[in-house]
C-alpha cells in the first residue's frame, strides 16, 4: 500500500468525459489498495477567462479581488471530480484551500505556502475517503482566498504531499513526461525518463511550463517523489501508458549531458532606459523603485556609454509592463533619463545542463546556431548551469528547433 498525491492539470479535467477518466484513474489507484489524494486545476482555459474578466475591467485591479476571482476555476472541479468519483463508488469529499487549511503568506496573486495541516486529510485518507483538493488556492493572514502564482495547482500538489508524507506525488497532463525541450512545439523531443532536480528547476524558472518553479523547489527540499505522466493513455497523439519521467537528485543519474534540456519564455518584455548619467548609484536610481514596486527584473545589460551617460536595457515580466513603464517615468528627476522604450515582442530561449559546470564552449555553439539562421541576440544572461538569450519572438520556433539540433538533442 502507498500512499500517493494524484494532481490533474486543466487539460486533464477539461469537460465531463475528462472528469469520468479522471475518476476512473483514481479509482484504480484506490482499487489497488492505496491511500489516494487528488489535487485539481481549473478546467482548461478557465483561468485565463477569469484574469481577463478582471484585467478588462480594470488593468490595475487589486490583487485580494483577483485571487477572490481566479480561485473559482479550482473550487468547480474540485467539486465535479468529488462527484465524478460518488459516481462511480468511490467515497470522495472536496476540499478547498481555507478548509484544510492550506495557509500562505499575504502575496495576493503570487502567495508562498508557509503551512499545511494534513492532520484531517490523513484521517478522512485512512477511513476510506479520496479528498479532492482544490489546487492554485489558500488562504492568507488576512484571512482572505490566495492564489499561487500561475501554474500554482502543481506546488499545491507536492506541498500536500510533503504535509501528508506521501510516497509519490503523481502529476498528470497532457504530455507524458518531461522532454528536451517542449514537444509542441519540436516533434524531435526526447523524453527523459529521469532529470534532476537542479535541472528541472533551472529549465522551470526559465519558462517550461510543464512543472511550476516553487513545485521543484518545494520538492527539492522536502525531498518530495514527483512523477510526470500522462492523464490520457493512448487515446491523445502526446499521451501514452507508459511510465512518465521521474525528477530524482543529481546522483540518481548515470550520464550527465552538458545539455539537457531547452526553454522559452514569451512572457518577458524588454525596456530600454535611453541615455541615463554614467556614474556610480544610477543602477540603484532605476532597479529601487522598480523593486519597491514588486516588479521583478531578469536579464539586464548596460551599454558602454561614449559622452557621460549610457543606456539600460533590462527585462521585466511582460504583465509588469506598463507598470514598470510607470514607475520609472515617476522617478525621471531622480534618475535623468531621455527616454524609455518598450519592446514585447521578444522571447527568451535558455539552454540548461548540469554538465555546463565543467564544459567550456556551450555559449559560443548556441551563438552560432543562431547566428547561422540570421537570428539577432539582443540580451544575454548565464548562470551555472544554464545560458539565457533574448530575441525577436518572430523567431522563437526557429531558434529552440535550431538548438535542439546544435546540441544533438534530437531523437533518431
Ligand atoms: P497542466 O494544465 O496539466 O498543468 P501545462 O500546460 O501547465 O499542463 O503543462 C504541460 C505543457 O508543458 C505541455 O503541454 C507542453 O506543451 C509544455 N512543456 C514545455 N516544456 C516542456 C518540456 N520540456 N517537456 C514537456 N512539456 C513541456
Ligand atoms: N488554474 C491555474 C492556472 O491556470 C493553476 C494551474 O493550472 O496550475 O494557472
Ligand atoms: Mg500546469
Amino acid at each position: 500500500m502507498a500512499r500517493i498525491v494524484m494532481k490533474f492539470g486543466g487539460t486533464s479535467v477539461a469537460d465531463l468525459d475528462r472528469i469520468r477518466n479522471v475518476a476512473a484513474r483514481v479509482k484504480r489507484e484506490v482499487n489497488a489498495g492505496n491511500e489516494v489524494a487528488v489535487v485539481v486545476s481549473a478546467m482548461s482555459g478557465v483561468t485565463n477567462a477569469l484574469v481577463k474578466y478582471c484585467t478588462d475591467l480594470s488593468p490595475l485591479h487589486d490583487a485580494r479581488e483577483y485571487d477572490a476571482v481566479v480561485a473559482t476555476g479550482e473550487q468547480v472541479t474540485a467539486g465535479l471530480v468529488a462527484i465524478a468519483l460518488q459516481e462511480a463508488g468511490v467515497d470522495a469529499r472536496s476540499w478547498q484551500g481555507w478548509q484544510i487549511a492550506l495557509k500562505t503568506d499575504n502575496a495576493h496573486g503570487k502567495a508562498r505556502i508557509e503551512a499545511i495541516d494534513g492532520a484531517t486529510l490523513i484521517a478522512r485518507m485512512q477511513m476510506g475517503q479520496v479528498p479532492v483538493i482544490a489546487g492554485f488556492q489558500g488562504i492568507g493572514p488576512d484571512n482572505r482566498v490566495t492564489t499561487l502564482g500561475r501554474g500554482g495547482s502543481d506546488t499545491s500538489a507536492v506541498a500536500l504531499a510533503a504535509a501528508m508524507q506521501a510516497d509519490r506525488c503523481d502529476i498528470y497532463t497532457d504530455v507524458d513526461g518531461i522532454y528536451t525541450t517542449d514537444p509542441r512545439i519540436v516533434p524531435k523531443a526526447r523524453k527523459l525518463q529521469k532529470i534532476a532536480y537542479e535541472e528541472m528547476l533551472e529549465l522551470a524558472s526559465v519558462g517550461a511550463k510543464v512543472l511550476q518553479t516553487r513545485s521543484v523547489e518545494l520538492a527539492m527540499k522536502q525531498r518530495v517523489r514527483v512523477q510526470v505522466l500522462s492523464s490520457f493513455g493512448n487515446d491523445n497523439l502526446l499521451g501514452s501508458d507508459l511510465p512518465g519521467t521521474l525528477v530524482v537528485d543529481e546522483d540518481e543519474i548515470m550520464e550527465q549531458a552538458i545539455v539537457s534540456g531547452i526553454a522559452y519564455s514569451r512572457d518577458e518584455a524588454k525596456i530600454t532606459v535611453r541615455r541615463v548619467p554614467d556614474r556610480p548609484g544610477i543602477a540603484a536610481a532605476i532597479f529601487g523603485p522598480l523593486s519597491d514596486a514588486s516588479v521583478n527584473v531578469d536579464m539586464i545589460v548596460q551599454n558602454v556609454s561614449a559622452d557621460g551617460t549610457t543606456d539600460m536595457t533590462f527585462t521585466v515580466g511582460r504583465a509588469d509592463l506598463a507598470r514598470a513603464r510607470a514607475v520609472l517615468d515617476a522617478h525621471i528627476a531622480t534618475i535623468g533619463f531621455a527616454e524609455i522604450l518598450s519592446d514585447a515582442d521578444v522571447a527568451k530561449i535558455s539552454v540548461v545542463g548540469t554538465g555546463m559546470r565543467s564544459h567550456a564552449g556551450v555559449a559560443s555553439t548556441m551563438f552560432k546556431a543562431l547566428a547561422d539562421r540570421g537570428i539577432n541576440i539582443q540580451v544575454i544572461s548565464t548562470s551555472e548551469i544554464k545560458v539565457s538569450v533574448l530575441i525577436a519572438a518572430d523567431y522563437t520556433e526557429l531558434a529552440v528547433r535550431a538548438l535542439h539540433t546544435a546540441y544533438g538533442l534530437d531523437a533518431a
